[in-house]
């Protein structure tokens, strides 16, 4: 039998690290001393206080059956009072909050939802890949909105040709940013608000990063945004805040009819968070926030020393006020974010995200990540002395 993948699937974008993959486990097999400033993934255990939570709750055979799909009380009402405690935001726990298997999940689900054949879905661009292909997996035109330097990494709506306007459903952003590091302000949020109402779009706001924030920049909710709920969802995720990425969970949360339309497809999909795991993120929300302290200040520390190690060699970097990622142009004398990243591996030992792989705006650049020791990081920096 002739096996054909569905259009929708050949129409992904191609993979562009195939080959910059190669090389990083040809260099492992070969036993080389590899510093990975590649993972967006923190390096640190999850706090003991919800590993033994997992445990706790694991053990009991009532957690062991089919979950709600809308989520357990108990998690939902956790999250609005943590929203409520961090943003002054209101959310009822019955309708306008809706537990995910790892934000992910939710944001690749959102198209079907909103989607028919051949509707746009604006994204901001570099960007978290999901935006872009769950649109297409959904039959949707995914349409870039580039986000340069010289306009602080915000979009820019004055630009968008009508005709894709009028067809546009969505629009995904992201801040704190997935490559950029950008930080919103209030009045670029007012600035996305006012252009969704008008243009009847649905706000989808990634803010997995919005507690990954240092030098006392605290990140936005788009809720504290007057008018964002008529317009909009947000996304948010325990994996970075609490270093969950391995458990799968997070929520959205925002307007009730659209949380209730992702919460009728996923109720066709699948069977919601196990529960242990969802009275885990209860102890999570609810327990001691040291923890979130604490590895804003390890990251901190990486930064600096990576930003400031950069730039004594004459590179000038930028320093990330949130996120855990350093995004900078390439050195003096380098054009191809693919041909430098090669170049750092097969020089230094050093493996680094090229720009380009977050979409055609991000060439030019590169992403490291801060989730490895500052050990690392300084060793990361000597190597590159030598290579520069
Ligand atoms: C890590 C990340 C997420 C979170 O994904 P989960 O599915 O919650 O683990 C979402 N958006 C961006 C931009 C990310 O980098």
């Amino acid at each position: 039998m002739k096996i054909d993948i569905s259009k929708r699937l050949k129409d992904l974008p191609p993979y562009l690290f195939a080959e910059i993959d190669k090389a990083k486990k040809d260099a492992i097999a070969q036993g080389r001393d590899i510093i990975n400033l590649g993972i967006g993934d923190p390096d640190t255990p999850t706090p003991q206080h919800i590993v033994e939570s997992l445990c706790q709750a694991a053990k009991d055979s009532k957690n062991h059956h089919y979950a709600l799909d809308q989520g357990l009380d108990s998690l939902r009402i956790a999250i609005s009072k943590w929203c409520a405690r961090r943003f002054d935001i209101d959310l009822n726990p019955d309708t306008q909050v809706l537990p995910l298997i790892g934000s992910k999940e939710g944001i690749a689900h959102i198209p079907m939802a909103f989607l028919n054949p051949g509707d746009v879905v604006l994204h901001t661009e570099p960007n978290y890949p999901p935006y872009k292909t769950a649109s297409i997996l959904s039959l949707g035109k995914p349409y870039a909105l580039p986000l340069k330097e010289e306009n602080d990494f915000f979009p820019r709506f004055d630009n968008i040709p009508r005709a894709v306007l009028k067809k546009a459903k969505l629009l995904f952003m992201n801040y704190p940013n997935n490559p950029t590091a950008a930080i919103a302000t209030k009045s670029f949020l007012r600035k996305v608000v006012d252009f969704a109402r008008k243009n009847n779009i649905i706000i989808c706001a990634d803010a997995a990063y919005s507690e990954i924030a240092f030098d006392d920049h605290k990140p936005l909710s788009i809720f504290e945004i007057p008018g964002a709920m008529d317009v909009a969802v947000e996304f948010h995720s325990l994996s970075k805040t609490y270093n969950m990425a391995g458990w799968r969970i997070g929520w959205a949360c925002g307007n009730a009819q659209i949380v209730a339309a992702l919460g009728k497809v996923k109720t066709n999909i699948d069977s919601g968070i196990f529960n242990a795991i969802q009275l885990a993120g209860v102890t999570a929300l609810t327990g001691p926030q040291y923890c979130i302290k604490e590895a804003n200040e390890v990251y901190r520390q990486r930064r600096d020393a990576l930003v400031g190690g950069l730039n004594k060699l004459g590179w000038k970097v930028p320093s990330p006020r949130a996120t855990f990622y350093v995004w900078t142009k390439l050195p003096a004398g380098h054009k191809d974010s693919r041909a430098f990243a090669k170049l750092l591996l097969d020089k230094a030992d050093i493996v680094v995200t090229p720009g380009v792989g977050f979409g055609a705006s991000g060439e030019g650049y590169i992403r490291m990540a801060l989730t490895v020791s500052k050990e690392r990081i300084k060793e990361a920096v000597d190597r590159i002395k030598k290579v520069l």
